[in-house]
């Protein structure tokens, strides 16, 4: 291949392979970039923010993550299977091949990694309290059971409804598990899941001192902004996934669905008063869709994603819908039978599982030629 302009010594050794999988990582950018100009993610044509990112190159971080496939990086595990600790990876670089480079996991991920590596692996390189540790990313492919059937699905006790909200991130219309998660991740938990104040605390907390330094707008306020803005991601996508693990769990041990509200477009639909709008925006509630999702596939409990307009309004008692029947963030009186609900999110949740049967029967019904 002749180049116009010489290329770096470094790049000229580059073998084809590698040069490949760096010439799809730059298509991909760009493919992924002109898809979400087509959605309006970079705002509308013409726009300034618009322009900028049309106007500049995507520019690649050095420590960007880099794909390999098997021919690049290969896998060698440990002959020891009953402490499956890990192996070690032979890697190409630009400086040749390193061999024997060790790697390790928790031991279900080192036993999932030996039997159920598929396709490529993305080498990630991440500046942790200074050094630089090496994560590799592979992705592995799982044959999922299928999922459960039975009589009791038509029923809307089969199923545990997900009510996904402000300021209690999920709630369920199982009593238990909903004062369960009330009780750790909801608004007025006293310690939170971590110990350190309630979810919704530490979502203003942080959103606090985010504005504080955007404020400021200095050089180290920046990099202090992008540390946070990781830490923050890791605590969210750790809530995400104790919050699904949880109701996974409880849908697989009871024999149940899950049903939770259909996410399209939840930021649009949501209006919010202005304190609240930033807190929801910044929680990650597509995130816990595919958690559940994935989570319940595993596990061969069926899920279903229901509309949930008027959820929170609808009196499950009588069936009213009124605006006014919510009375707080909290409470739920009906105004046409004064049905009073025990908790407004719970009653969410229910309505949100008495729609499962109804959507389960058309997502599972032979479609029709
Ligand atoms: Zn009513």
């Amino acid at each position: 291949m002749q180049s116009p302009t010489p290329w770096p010594a470094s790049t000229l050794d580059c073998g084809a392979q590698a040069a490949q999988l760096c010439i799809r990582k730059v298509a991909d950018a760009y493919t992924t970039l002109a898809s979400n100009l087509g959605s309006g993610r970079h705002g509308v044509p013409g726009s300034t923010r618009r322009q900028k990112v049309q106007a500049h190159p995507i520019r690649f971080r050095s420590l960007g993550a880099q794909p390999f496939d098997d021919r690049c990086l290969s896998w060698i595990h440990d002959a020891d299977t009953d402490t499956d600790t890990g192996g070690s990876v032979s890697i190409w670089t630009v400086d040749g091949r390193l061999k024997n480079l060790r790697f390790t996991g928790k031991p279900d991920q080192i036993a999932l990694l030996r039997t159920s590596r598929r396709g490529e692996t993305d080498l990630v390189l991440r500046r942790c309290r200074g050094t630089l540790t090496a994560f590799l990313i592979a992705s592995v492919v799982v044959p999922e059971p299928l999922a459960s059937t039975g009589a009791h699905l038509h029923s809307s006790d089969g199923w545990i409804g997900v009510d996904l909200g402000v300021e209690n991130i999920a709630v369920t219309s199982d009593r238990p598990l909903a004062r369960e998660l009330l009780a750790t991740d909801g608004a007025g938990a006293p310690d939170g899941a971590a110990g350190r104040g309630s979810v919704k605390d530490r979502r203003t907390r942080n959103r606090e001192v985010r504005q504080k330094l955007q404020r400021k707008n200095t050089k180290s306020a920046k990099r202090l902004l992008r540390i946070r803005a990781r830490k923050e991601a890791r605590f969210a996508a750790d809530v995400n996934h104790q919050i699904s693990k949880r109701i996974v769990a409880e849908a697989e041990r009871t024999g149940r669905g899950i049903a939770v509200e259909d996410l399209t477009g939840i930021r649009e639909r949501v209006r919010l008063r202005k304190p609240q709008r930033a807190t929801h925006a910044s929680w990650t509630f597509a995130q816990l869709g595919v958690f559940l999702t994935y989570k319940a596939a595993r596990a061969g409990v069926p899920i279903v994603r229901v509309d949930p307009a008027y959820t929170s309004q609808r009196c499950t008692a009588c069936g009213h819908v009124d605006k006014r029947n919510r009375t707080s963030q909290a409470e739920f009186v009906c105004r046409d039978c004064g049905f009073t609900a025990e908790h407004a999110d719970i009653l969410g949740a229910d309505n949100i599982a008495l729609r499962a049967p109804a959507t389960w029967a058309q997502s599972t019904a032979p479609s029709a030629a």
